[in-house]
């Protein structure tokens, strides 16, 4: 039997990934990784995605937004179903309509594993025919609720391809920052900006500076008023940014554990900065989606000295509909 990979982050308790595994550990906790890096033993680097400037705006850019499906969700992706393939896994599930469920299919395609993606019945048809033509199987019934009951209910039999639940998700997005401090040669700006819906970005930038040995760096957390997960769980306002427009973040705990170590904030933004910074970017080039452009609202919260100094990431394209 192989070790164990993930440790439950309640109690202790270990398991190891198969064909399958509890999203959950049984006391209700979390999984967090054993050793992260055993998930990256000898898996190339990715392609890099570019670093941005603009001389309208301030700061660099992570385009994060050019990557494979047009996300940084990709880079968890092909971990996660890397992991998935070694284990032995033939068929997998998740439910999401956005980012997620697009990485996860196209990695799922590529490595040959049956996905089944589910869905509520309100997501519009040319999403679902998207995920179709990466050959996964889409379930579009109910509300939101419905579709991850259903993932989660058929993830006895199918690995779970959840972005939350698998820490080798993180794992994936660790590298970003390897490779954002590859591309500034070691001299990171003091303060990056980042949108933060599941925190999968957050985590895995979190832990990919503390694997390279980097202290110092300053963490924003961008959120919506509107939907403001982490200050005020629960409170499931609207936001047009459906990238960060999650109420109830299951990883709040670890989030703001990293945002209190990395001496950071959490700055919330109205839909009219968010839409704002969208336009801006656009008509400069960066087709990216409101989620994305929060980076920029909350950029332009920061005092005019502040902003030359920062990172932001462009976490997702905005050519994929949906906002
Ligand atoms: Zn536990």
């Amino acid at each position: 039997m192989a070790a164990p990979d993930l440790r439950c982050r309640a109690c202790g308790e270990e398991t190891v990934t198969g064909p399958t595994y509890p999203p959950r550990c049984r006391c209700g906790g979390l999984w967090e990784a054993v050793d992260a890096g055993r998930y990256l033993d000898g898996l190339p680097a990715a392609p890099p995605t570019p670093l941005w400037e603009d001389r309208e705006l301030p700061g660099r850019w992570k385009r994060e937004d050019l990557s494979r499906t047009g996300s940084f969700k990709d880079r968890g992706a092909e971990v996660l179903v890397r992991v998935a393939a070694q284990a032995g896994a033939r068929r997998a599930v998740l439910d999401s309509s956005g980012s997620a469920a697009l990485a996860g299919a196209a990695a799922a395609a590529e490595a040959g594993i049956a996905l089944t993606v589910h869905v509520p019945a309100s997501v519009p048809t040319e999403k679902r025919s998207t995920l179709v033509l990466f050959g996964a199987r889409v379930v579009a019934e109910g509300t939101r609720a419905d579709a991850a009951k259903r993932a989660l209910g058929e993830a006895t039999e199918a690995f779970y391809l959840s972005h939350v639940h698998h820490p080798a998700f993180m794992a994936g997005t660790s590298r970003l920052a390897g490779e954002i401090l590859g591309q500034l040669r070691g001299r990171p700006p003091a303060t990056w900006v980042m949108p933060v819906g599941n925190g999968s970005l957050f985590l895995g930038l979190d832990a990919g500076l503390r694997a390279a040995g980097v202290s110092g760096i300053r963490f924003l957390a961008v959120q919506a008023t509107a939907c403001p997960g982490l200050r005020a769980p629960g409170n499931a306002g609207t936001t047009a940014a459906a990238g960060i427009a999650i109420a109830d973040p299951p990883r709040r705990e670890e989030i703001l554990q990293a945002l209190s170590r990395r001496d950071g904030e959490v700055l919330e933004v109205s839909e009219a900065e968010i839409d704002r910074a969208r336009d801006h970017l656009w008509r400069r080039g960066a087709a990216v989606e409101r989620a994305s452009a929060a980076a920029l609202a909350g950029m332009w919260r920061l005092p005019e000295r502040e902003r030359a100094d920062v990172l932001a990431v462009l976490t997702g394209s905005g050519h994929r509909g949906g906002g």
